[in-house]
């Protein structure tokens, strides 16, 4: 298994989640929507910064800002 990341379209929350191979059905875990899109493994993506996402509840976020 692959840890990906992923950000949730309707919440805009990014998460982590260790998907098998193949298979694409990844929930959010905030929200519980399926309509999410994966990222690119520890890169940072560009264009995909829009509008404030408020951090506010991830004190422990390791921090993708450079
Ligand atoms: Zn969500």
């Amino acid at each position: 298994m692959i840890l990906f990341e992923f950000i949730c379209e309707d919440c805009k929350k990014e998460f982590e989640e260790l998907v098998k191979f193949g298979d694409d059905k990844v929930k959010c875990p905030y929200c519980g929507s399926f309509n999410v899109k994966k990222l690119l493994s520890a890169v940072n993506v560009k264009g995909v910064e829009q509008g404030p996402v408020a951090s506010a509840n991830s004190c422990s976020s390791v921090g993708g800002f450079s």
